[in-house]
């Protein structure tokens, strides 16, 4: 009987893995909880992929008119200029409406199966079970919340800082921008989906987003909020074989979370394909992908660990302020350890 593969979870690490399985004819059946397309709470931009990748995965021509970003700008909560400047790498923007969509139209005219609306609820230590089921939520108090708008609006990233959050402003297609914030969470502050965002950019004092908000319309049905968000390094020995964040949660400042549902879905190509002809048994599969995922992600994950708290104190605001004003940041160098 020819063996077919099991992906549970319809984000970009099941559906790229979906996307590139079925090019190489082997059968996959994605599961995904929700309805696609739908508006994810993401900053939509995607930094640190390489072409390579895409193209290995088959889903470089589904990214092809995604727009390019060179320059990124940082500012405090007061709007005082943090950094500005080119990235050592282009990121990419485009919405995760669109690139879902696109990539489950693509598994079916590859004749894979994708089930929408369907919570797959079997064994995941079975053999041939992918687990792409995004991040568990969490007892954290991290809230992300997310908007596209539409106004006279800066043509690169955005990054706003401040005590409690950040809100990343990204210019994605159809001339919108969509704009996603990470913040502690704050009990007092009860908003309805659209104007959650706000009342929380409010709540941290960051006048720049709540300035942005005053002045864009927001596109209707756009709004999405996550709680519970964790930020971890998987522990333990692996006996599911586990891909994007399922596997790990990188703090969102680095826009480097898509990336790695990419990469992910790409260490495990190669053992699944050896699997499917017979090479290798599934739990050797599971092994290889796990010591792959180390080794090209645990550095990663502990330098945007390390950083991510930096980010929302005031004090090492006012520090990196001063360092990058002095030309003392070594951003190209932190850039490159957090991607
Ligand atoms: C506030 C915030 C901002 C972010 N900004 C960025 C950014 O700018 N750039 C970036 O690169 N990354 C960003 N990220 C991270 C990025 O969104 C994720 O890393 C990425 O979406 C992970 O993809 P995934 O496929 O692993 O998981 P997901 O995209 O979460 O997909 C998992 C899917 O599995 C489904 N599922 C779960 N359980 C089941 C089940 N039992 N059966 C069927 N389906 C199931 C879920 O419904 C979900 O659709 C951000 C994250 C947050 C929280």
């Amino acid at each position: 009987m020819m063996r077919a593969v099991t992906i549970v979870g319809g984000g970009l690490a099941g559906l790229s893995l979906g996307v590139a399985l079925s090019q190489r004819g082997i059968k996959v059946q994605v599961w995904e909880a929700g309805a696609l397309p739908r508006h994810r709470v993401c900053g939509e931009f995607i930094c640190g992929v390489e072409q390579q990748t895409l193209e290995c995965l088959g889903v470089a021509s589904e990214l092809s008119d995604a727009l390019v970003h060179r320059r990124a700008t940082w500012y405090d909560a007061n709007g005082r200029k943090i950094f500005a400047g080119e990235l050592p790498k282009k990121a990419l923007g485009l919405s995760r409406f669109a690139l879902d969509l696109r990539l489950v139209e693509k598994i079916r005219r590859l004749g894979g199966e994708v089930l929408l609306g369907e919570r797959w609820r079997g064994d995941a230590t079975n053999e041939a079970v992918v687990v792409a089921s995004g991040r568990t939520a969490e007892r954290t108090p991290w809230m992300g919340f997310k908007l596209h708008i539409a106004g006279e609006l800066p043509p690169d990233l955005t990054l706003f800082l401040g005590p409690g959050g950040y809100v990343g402003l990204c210019p994605v297609e159809g001339g919108q921008w969509n704009l996603c914030g990470l913040f502690r969470k704050r009990p007092e502050v009860r908003a309805g989906k659209e104007e959650i965002l706000r009342s929380y950019a409010e709540a941290a004092g960051m006048g720049p987003v709540e300035e942005i908000l005053s002045r864009c319309t927001v596109e209707g049905g756009s709004a999405a909020g996550v709680a519970g968000v964790s930020f971890s390094l998987p522990r333990g020995v692996a006996t599911e074989l586990r891909l994007g964040d399922a596997w790990g949660v990188i703090p969102p400042f680095t826009g480097n979370g898509m990336s790695i549902a990419f990469e992910s879905a790409e260490l495990a190509l190669n053992p699944i394909v050896r699997w499917f002809r017979g090479g290798f048994s599934w739990d050797e599969v599971v092994r290889e992908v796990e010591q792959r995922h180390r080794k090209r992600f645990n550095q990663r994950f502990r330098v945007a660990n390390l950083v991510h708290p930096l980010l929302m104190n005031p004090r090492s605001l006012g520090a990196l302020g001063y360092l990058s004003r002095a030309r003392l940041l070594p951003f190209r160098w932190l850039f490159g350890l957090t991607r």
